[in-house]
């Protein structure tokens, strides 16, 4: 083949090659921009996608294409902007970027994008009090269907035509479903609710004409979820698809029932647990049509849903949105750039904005409806600070605390013990040499678990037997020191031995049938307490839960992230949540040695809203986000000496560029598994200029990083204390 002199460059991007893209010469045929196709690449034929054209300006030597894959380009231009712009926002190369969008199955050249094989089956068989034409006919399908599902081949070899078919499934008789995808069907008899007034007008004052946000604001049982069915619906009719975004599928069970019992439309669920098959069925059946309402976690928003009308974010305030390793991106972020490009509306929802969401709605750029009057109409929560200084502690709870415990017990209600600490105790302490049993591979104490007489690392996952002598001085007075979830609960069991104690962590809740068993056990009393940590503080109501408890209502003033306020209102104002009902007030009582700080007393006295335009000055103050645009730069590696020269470097050259550096400092662990790790921050007033800053950063991190090391940067990082 002649490869000499072509008419055109081919810039052609290869996932999980970390350049943009590499040049081809085309020859005859001209394969479409993002189209996916086979190119030779050192020694290996691999896919990549058509990124761009260029004008040879002199002569190349170039390999050929080696064939188009697919007779349609797998990304369109739209899709192709919003990736350059991940691409570009992230400072990541383009090739890692489709390798994040593209499922496993797409990468590869036997893949092929024919439409996934549906499967009919019934979705009604009473069709007695239908008055239709055909009845004996929709019988005889309906009946067949209801003992087998079948393909649309199997069903047109019994005499039943095409178009019969998609009559029946036009009457919401029949329903196809596609193998290998997790897909929920519509339930047999589907509920419909009206709006309450409020909803009404909250739903009304949408427009779903362009891209907009709108901030969809209200508690737990405020109804949000019945608003956004009704905008589904919408969407829906207009023959659009929709993408709705939740933290976490198993904390949310409750969400696919609520759905599938109130839309005809079968739910497309997509997460990190589905299988390669599973994945690259989504994919297609995303992109041929076949899914019309995707419900997913982070990465459920590269689903290349081809004709995209809403985007729902739901808890937008939840961390999980972030991904933290790889490339670092805010998959809320990323969603509303792709709802901008594609000119379509998008809706947040939360209780408890976070302080850039709410800034935002306070400068009117996104609409803010609010919900205020609760749809179960529950009694307003009382809030108690118990003043934990002087007063007798057992096992990190107040005797106050335990007599309000017990009121509420006598009462047959339910009590939350809220405590973001897995294990017995967070560290073991020796009592004649003052050590304590740190991790062999992180700077990071190893957690007591009692029950199976080990230590672990939550850092790194290491464990050891626990020891009977510290062994520094071979004393053998170990005590553990501080309190985690296993603890409390031991100690409820003996201080209430007439009620059932329940722990909920990840100790203990390994998988979604457990989670299932735990939150029915809460649901029909079968618990009275409950030891929790922050996987119940999300999305759940228990009617029967009158009392939360904050064991541990100070650490987030202690911490070194700047974000670590917000988070602990957004967390109170979350975890009351799960508390009270119509009859039953409920209450929230958190521990704290700083009973006169400032915000938390806004909080609880006034609510979150007060409590935002508090730390919102704070940060204009300080000049700190949503005043200022943030990146964290972090260089990892074995040897500690390597690591603190090179962040050195970089900002000894940052600086003498006049950027705002803060650092270099070790991160707040600043070895985990054996990696030593140092980090700096940049800071600047204009998000433009940052972004100059970290393609200059970038750059010389690429030509100067010493291989051995690794690093990454990251955009508007939301938690550095990790
Ligand atoms: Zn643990
Ligand atoms: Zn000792
Ligand atoms: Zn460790």
């Amino acid at each position: 083949m002649d490869n000499s002199n072509p008419n055109l460059i081919c810039k052609v991007s290869i996932p999980h090659t970390y350049a943009k893209a590499y040049d081809y010469a085309v020859h005859e045929d001209k394969p479409p921009m993002g189209s996916r196709v086979l190119v030779s690449f050192r020694h290996q034929e691999l896919m990549g996608v058509v990124l761009d054209y260029e004008r040879p300006e002199k002569k190349h030597e170039l390999k050929p294409i080696l064939k188009i894959l697919d007779e349609k380009p797998v990304l369109d231009d739209k899709d192709l902007s919003w990736l350059k712009w991940m691409s570009q926002y992230y400072h990541t190369p383009f090739s890692e970027i489709l390798g994040l969008a593209f499922p496993k199955a797409l990468k590869s050249a036997d893949f092929s994008l024919q439409r996934p094989q549906e499967i009919w089956l019934a979705l009604q068989t009473d069709v007695q009090h239908l008055d239709l034409k055909r009845t004996k006919k929709i019988n005889t399908l309906l009946e067949l269907l209801e003992k087998n599902p079948l393909r649309l081949s199997e069903v047109k070899t019994l005499g039943l035509t095409k178009k019969f078919i998609e009559k029946a499934f036009e009457m919401n008789l029949i329903r196809s479903f596609t193998k290998d995808l997790e897909q929920i069907l519509p339930s047999r008899s589907l509920e419909d609710i009206q709006l309450n007034t409020e909803q009404q007008k909250a739903f009304d004052q949408m427009d779903f004409s362009k891209f907009s946000v709108c901030l969809l604001q209200g508690v737990t049982g405020s109804g949000k979820t019945e608003v956004y069915i009704e905008a589904i619906k919408k969407i829906l009719q207009k023959g659009q698809q929709v993408l709705y975004l939740v933290p976490e599928i198993s904390l949310t069970p409750g969400l696919l029932q609520r759905l599938e019992s109130r839309l005809s439309t079968p739910l497309t669920v997509f997460h990190s647990q589905l299988t390669d098959k599973q994945r690259s069925n989504h994919w297609l059946s995303a992109y041929h049509g076949q899914a019309q309402l995707v419900v997913g976690t982070r990465s459920a928003i590269f689903s290349p849903l081809r004709n995209l009308g809403l985007v729902i974010i739901d808890e937008e305030h939840d961390a999980s949105f972030k991904q933290l390793e790889g490339v670092r991106y805010s998959a809320k972020d990323a969603v509303m750039m792709r709802a901008k490009i594609l000119d379509i509306p998008v809706i947040l929802g939360t209780a408890t904005p976070t302080l850039e969401t709410f800034q935002h709605a306070q400068q009117a750029r996104y609409q803010l409806l609010k919900l205020n009057q609760k749809a179960l109409n529950q009694m307003p929560l009382h809030y108690q600070i118990v003043d934990m200084r002087r007063q007798k502690i057992q096992h990190g709870l107040a005797d106050e605390t335990l007599n309000i415990m017990k009121q509420h017990l006598e009462k047959k209600q339910q009590v939350l013990i809220f405590i973001n600490r897995r294990g017995y105790a967070p560290l073991l302490f020796c009592h004649d040499c003052g050590s304590s049993i740190e991790c062999r591979r992180c700077d990071a104490n190893l957690t007591v678990h009692r029950s199976k007489y080990q230590l672990v690392c939550h850092h790194c996952g290491w464990s050891q037997k626990t020891p009977s002598q510290c062994p520094k001085c071979f004393s053998d007075q170990l005590i553990p020191l501080g309190v985690g979830t296993e603890q409390v609960a031991d100690f409820l069991k003996s201080h209430f031995p007439q009620e059932t104690v329940l722990r909920f962590d990840r100790d203990v809740i390994k998988n979604k049938t457990q989670l299932e068993e735990g939150l029915q056990k809460i649901l029909k009393q079968q618990a009275q307490l409950i030891v929790a940590t922050q996987m119940l503080a999300k999305g759940h109501h228990f009617p029967h839960l009158s009392l939360v408890v904050v064991l541990d209502g100070d650490s987030s003033f202690y911490q070194a992230d700047f974000r670590a306020l917000e988070r602990l209102g957004q967390m109170l104002t979350q975890v009351s949540g799960r508390a009270g009902r119509a009859d039953i007030p409920g209450e929230v009582c958190i521990q704290t040695h700083l009973p006169q700080h400032p915000l938390l007393l806004t909080l609880i006295q006034k609510g979150y809203e007060p409590f935002l335009q508090e730390l919102l000055k704070q940060r204009q103050e300080a000049l700190l986000p949503p005043f200022s645009y943030l990146a964290l730069i972090r260089i990892q590696g074995k040897d500690s000496n390597t690591v603190i020269q090179n962040m050195k470097r970089l900002a000894q050259m940052l600086k003498s560029l006049g950027v705002d550096v803060w650092g270099p400092s070790p991160a707040p662990m600043e070895r985990k598994a054996n990696i030593h790790r140092w980090q700096i921050i940049l800071k600047s007033p204009q998000r433009h200029l940052l972004h100059q800053q970290l393609a200059q950063t970038h750059n010389w991190l690429s030509q100067n990083c010493p291989k051995v090391l690794r690093w990454f940067i990251e955009v508007d990082p939301h938690d550095w204390s990790s």
